[in-house]
């Protein structure tokens, strides 16, 4: 990618560690620093910390990287998981060609590798939730970094999916085409938007809520709150639903590999 490596300064080295972190806009809704800072005083993993960064431009990476020299890798959320792409030295193939990057390797010298553990954090997540059910269809809502990531699990899983934006692409349908009957033939709904994600937790993808059936499946990436208005609605209208929080562990686990690799 062409890009300079980092020159890290020395002078922030507090203490002998190794620092891992989520950067995203507004972390207040993560569970990252609590799933991977108890994850390591479980394990006895004294000299590592993780920490949340909230970043204003996807630019103040390189600022962040300079001023934390002892940061081995970051996950990315919301909203750059796209942005990103164009400050790394070096993009794994799986990620490039989902276009979205949600880990990132700090090399000791200052190279920065992306990665996408999201869309296996989901597979094994879905797997774990249809089971043996065999899905016609599914619906993917919204378009950003982790739709992406889904549509690369459902591609894996063999599901066929259609994408539902507020401004619909090609083969891209808007949430005021999604009949009655658009719903009856997709058992599967997975929100991949932030709509009812804390602390915005009275809304919701905009979904014709009443032709949900106990037919449905509906899996919404949102863990914090663990059930929001969509699962909430989609439950009471007997849909079986899942939210993310098995895959948040499972895209962390897989994240945390790839920083001892
Ligand atoms: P993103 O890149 O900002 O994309 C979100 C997409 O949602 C946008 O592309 C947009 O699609 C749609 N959207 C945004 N605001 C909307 C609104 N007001 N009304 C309708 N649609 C809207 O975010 P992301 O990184 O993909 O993350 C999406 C959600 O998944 C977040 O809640 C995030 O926390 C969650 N997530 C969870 C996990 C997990 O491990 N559980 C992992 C990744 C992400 P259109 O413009 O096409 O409508």
């Amino acid at each position: 990618m062409g890009r300079h490596k980092i020159c890290l300064q020395t002078q922030n080295r507090i203490n002998d560690v190794y620092l891992y972190g989520l950067i995203g806009e507004k972390l207040s809704h993560s569970f990252s620093a609590d799933y991977f800072n108890k994850k390591f005083e479980r394990e006895g993993l004294a000299d590592a910390h993780y920490r949340l960064f909230e970043l204003s431009t996807i630019e103040q990476l390189y600022e962040l990287i300079k001023s934390y020299p002892q940061l081995r890798g970051l996950n990315v959320t919301i909203p750059y998981k796209k942005q990103v792409i164009n400050l790394l030295h070096e993009i794994d193939p799986v990620a490039a060609e989902i276009g979205a990057v949600n880990t990132i390797k700090i090399t000791p010298d200052g190279m920065l590798k992306g990665y996408n553990t999201d869309w296996l954090g989901f597979k094994q997540s879905l797997s774990n939730f249809i089971g043996q059910a065999s899905i016609k269809s599914a619906l993917i809502l919204g378009t950003g970094g982790a739709a992406a990531a889904v549509k690369a699990a459902l591609n894996n899983l063999q599901i066929p999916h259609i994408t539902v934006s507020r401004r619909p692409g090609k083969a891209e349908l808007s949430y005021s085409q999604l009949t009655p009957e658009l719903l009856m033939a997709n058992q599967l709904i997975v929100n991949c938007t932030p709509l009812g994600m804390y602390p915005d937790v009275n809304t919701m993808p905009d979904i014709p809520i009443e032709s949900i059936t106990p037919e449905h499946l509906v899996y919404d990436l949102i863990y914090n709150p663990p059930e929001t208005l969509l699962l909430k609605l989609a439950k009471a209208r007997g849909a079986i639903v899942k939210n993310g929080l098995e895959m948040l562990y499972l895209q962390a686990e897989a994240s945390w590999q790839i920083w001892q690799s």
